[in-house]
């Protein structure tokens, strides 16, 4: 276990961190986001996405007893209201109801323009399931702007490449582009930073002309890999010009290199924008050995991105993304679990799991998933990504500041239903309605 604290300091980097005061004796807040429902959909036998990751995760969680740690909430279905925030209102009427059934008799072309097909099927409540996911992330964003939490973890978030008028690359609907429309209510900037094996498009074109959300995307580029776009020069536009953050990669790149590569484009990013809220993606495919995917990341690798992120103590929510090696990504999440909960986890895996067999033969939180592909990404690369970076960061002279609007009512996460019943409720109690 000692090699486990192998990328755990950074002194240089913390000793550079001016503006936030750490309080290294505090313990951040944890809430952690789950409706168990979500891992029962399925994509199809042959689809990559399994959302049955999602239970042995939280097997894996509640195994080492990290539930303990955490405030637990089993979140409601986000209402189409909810949705409607950043999604057209055609797109979500049709996924609402549209049917395997209804597919079959459907016209190739009205499947197409919503972009119906291999990729993104249509499935048997796939639009519950949509709205599960995202009802946890938005229910975590509650949580945070309340101020009950300072790290909110939704694992079954994090579907980055939904667009607001069609699904893509396996992701139906945006819960973190209605994530960060929630914060940005009460947060003058948020930042948007994506570890996910691919760039992070949707969330990063839902933001692109706005200075308040800075997009951070790190992801195999080469300009045909999925979803195509993050070149470096991607930047954003209108007022959102270098608030846009690409750092493309090649194959097979390895802990060390990624690990110094995002703390050193991290610190300066953060330091200079300033947000007041941090929105982490922790796509798993970018693991070692994922079943779609092409770096040689290590899991305490990747956890360290998030550790890294985390020490700058900003609220943080944390979400999960892509990741199709199942066993993989539960053992990644937990992991991931653990760092943000301050717990040092044994890695054996507890042999009461129900789902033990599924980490065999080693049963080991930590295989070696690095040395499968050739590493692509030279120095010299690296070094002229970073450059580039650090160069557009020179335009951003400073954080915005914005004219806060007023807060808008419905912060409370209540439902119309909800509202009306508290309403009768105090009706009956004869209490005075005042609005
Ligand atoms: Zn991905």
């Amino acid at each position: 276990m000692a090699k486990s604290d192998t990328f755990s300091s950074d002194a240089k980097t913390a000793a550079n961190t001016p503006f936030y005061e750490s309080n290294p004796g505090a313990k951040a807040h944890v809430s952690y986001h789950y409706n168990p429902h979500t891992s029962e959909y399925h994509y199809g036998a042959l689809h990559p996405m399994k959302p049955f990751r999602l239970m042995l995760t939280d097997h894996l969680v509640s195994s080492y007893k990290l539930h303990e740690k955490m405030d637990l909430y089993t979140p409601r279905l986000a209402t189409k209201d909810e949705l409607l925030q950043f999604h057209s209102e055609d797109y979500i009427d049709f996924l609402q109801s549209i049917t395997p059934e209804k597919t079959a008799k459907m016209t190739g072309q009205l499947l197409s323009q919503f972009n119906i097909g291999d990729d993104c099927p249509v499935f048997d409540g796939m639009y519950d399931y949509s709205s599960i996911y995202a009802g946890a992330s938005l229910d975590a964003t509650r949580k945070l702007i309340s101020g009950m939490s300072d790290i909110a973890i939704n694992w079954s978030g994090g579907l980055h490449h939904a667009k607001k008028f069609e699904p893509s690359g396996f992701c139906y609907v945006n819960d973190i582009v209605l994530s960060i429309i929630n914060l940005l209510r009460v947060h003058p900037r948020v930042m948007y930073i994506d570890i996910d094996l691919h760039h992070g498009d949707g969330v990063q074109e839902a933001f692109y002309t706005t200075d308040r959300v800075m997009t951070v995307s790190f992801h195999k580029y080469n300009g045909e890999f999925f979803p195509g776009t993050g070149s470096v020069d991607e930047i954003g536009l209108g007022r959102g010009k270098n608030y846009a953050i690409n750092v493309p990669l090649r194959d097979g790149i390895d802990d060390d290199s990624y690990i110094r590569l995002f703390k050193l484009i991290m610190e300066p990013l953060i330091t200079k924008f300033q947000p007041t809220c941090i929105v982490q993606q922790c796509g798993a495919d970018s693991l070692g050995y994922d079943r779609l995917g092409c770096f040689n990341l290590n899991i305490r690798a990747h956890g360290e991105c998030v550790k890294f992120i985390k020490s700058f103590g900003i609220p943080m929510l944390v979400l999960g993304g892509g990741g199709y090696t199942p066993r993989n990504v539960s053992r990644l999440w937990c992991y991931e679990t653990s760092v943000l909960n301050d717990v040092t986890l044994d890695h054996k895996i507890p042999n009461y799991l129900p789902t033990y067999d599924w980490f065999g033969p080693d049963h080991s939180l930590h295989p070696q998933l690095e040395g499968r592909i050739d590493n692509k990404n030279s120095k010299k690369y690296l070094e002229s990504v970073k450059q580039e970076i650090l160069e557009q960061l020179r335009y951003l002279n400073h954080a915005p500041s914005v004219q806060m609007s007023e807060i808008p009512p419905d912060l409370t996460g209540l439902t119309d239903e909800e509202e009306d019943a508290i309403r009768d409720l105090n009706e009956d109690m004869g209490v005075d309605q005042k609005s």
